[in-house]
């Protein structure tokens, strides 16, 4: 059924903005290249469907199909995670967590999450945010030697602050993060445990990173990075105490409508989440952020945060290149290298230039970049860092970057 002709400006614009994905290095940790069949799920017909409520309880007639569609993410997503208690319908991850704030915490409660520039989230209490202006928060900072998470002055700051609710989980966080470490804290102190696992949930969903679905009273992700699904959210909690209770939170609290396209976009990438070859793509990711750490390693020219990577994301230091943030993200974009630039611990700058970058692997190895794909991208980096006015160098980057793109067609 066609109602009206197509804009021909907008479909211009899509079709360049696949271009561009085709011609381009992605490296920005958050992002993703789904399949096709999670593309055609979201551009199904579900899109003309209303379902608030949940499957058997809705409050619209003509749910049956629709019913089975969001009980299949649910179940997917159980096995995926061995959870007991799945809601999909969060628009966004930042739904799930408001969902979450809503459902355990009163306005003005104290919660205590990972400040911005160590890598937390806006949603973990930024003051620019809902979490932030809402809540009392707190945010916790890297050990300044280690550059890894402190547990010692996170449970003495807990001490301090005494939270209701902490939150553990970050977006741009390079190591294991230690789930039981927060368990003790959040006990000691009478607190809820949210892990936010957003950046990870796909290497959780293989083991390449500890769960917390048995440790936190609550855990949310969203469904668009590692997961390699649609963008979106979710919620999952083993205690079926408190299902009700985010449920209730989640609609009528904080959402009307589910969106039943995207959750059958979800449902297909939890489908091919949970068969073999998502392990095989989880360990590439975590073997090619390896492989790009240990070239950065060798050079003087960056610092790898931490020291390195455990998971499918790295942040460079960029203060020796005298370039910002800023500068090295546009003149990576330059080259047809897209990366976001990123606050390092105790950051100078503020977080609109920064001094460092972060990059991942999630998207070059779903178009099948492997570890020496990986090295070469970082040296194409390092290259691009060492002689930003020359235009030379930069010409030779973005050869190999096209060589690079080349080799590995998306669409
Ligand atoms: N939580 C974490 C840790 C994230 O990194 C992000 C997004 O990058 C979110 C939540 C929010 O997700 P969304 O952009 O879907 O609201």
């Amino acid at each position: 059924m066609q109602y009206t002709t197509k804009s021909s400006a907008l479909w211009t614009a899509i079709k360049h903005e696949e271009n561009r994905q085709q011609t381009t290095i992605e490296l920005i940790a958050s992002e993703n290249i789904v399949s096709d069949a999670v593309r055609e799920a979201q551009g199904s017909v579900l899109t003309n469907k209303y379902a608030e409520g949940y499957p058997k309880k809705r409050y619209y007639g003509g749910c049956e199909y629709i019913d089975l569609v969001e009980q299949l993410a649910i179940d997917y997503a159980k096995k995926l995670f061995g959870a007991a208690y799945v809601n999909v319908q969060p628009h966004s991850g930042s739904q799930a967590n408001m969902a979450v704030y809503q459902a355990l915490l009163k306005p003005g409660d104290v919660i205590l999450g990972m400040g911005m520039d160590a890598g937390g989230h806006l949603t973990h209490g930024a003051k620019v945010n809902f979490s932030g202006q809402n809540y009392q928060a707190y945010g916790y900072a890297l050990n300044p030697e280690t550059e890894e998470l402190d547990y010692e002055a996170i449970r003495q700051q807990a001490l301090e602050v005494k939270p209701k609710l902490i939150i553990a989980g970050a977006s741009a966080y390079s190591k294991i993060i230690d789930w039981q470490k927060f368990r003790k804290i959040a006990d000691e102190v009478g607190a809820y445990l949210m892990v936010d696992m957003a950046h990870i949930a796909g290497l959780v969903a293989t083991g390449a990173h500890p769960s917390p679905i048995p440790i936190a009273d609550v855990v949310t992700t969203t469904t668009h990075k590692t997961l390699r699904g649609p963008r979106g959210g979710m919620i999952l909690s083993n205690n079926p105490e408190l299902g009700k209770k985010l449920n209730f939170a989640l609609f009528p609290g904080t959402q009307g409508g589910p969106l039943e396209h995207v959750i059958a976009g979800k449902a297909q990438a939890f489908y091919e989440d949970l068969q073999p070859a998502f392990k095989t793509y989880i360990d590439q990711v975590v073997k090619n952020a390896a492989a790009m750490a240990e070239v950065f390693n060798t050079s003087e020219l960056v610092r790898v945060i931490s020291g390195g990577t455990e998971n499918h994301l790295l942040n460079l230091d960029l203060t020796k290149t005298g370039l910002t943030g800023k500068d090295a993200q546009a003149l990576l974009d330059s080259v047809h290298i897209t990366t976001n630039k990123e606050s390092i611990p105790n950051d100078p700058r503020s977080p609109f230039v920064t001094s460092g970058l972060r990059i991942g692997t999630p998207a070059i190895t779903s178009r099948g970049f492997d570890e020496a794909d990986a090295k070469v991208v970082a040296n194409l980096i390092l290259q691009a860092l060492a002689n930003p006015t020359d235009e030379k160098a930069l010409a030779e980057v973005q050869a190999g970057v096209e060589a690079l793109v080349q080799k590995h067609v998306i669409y």
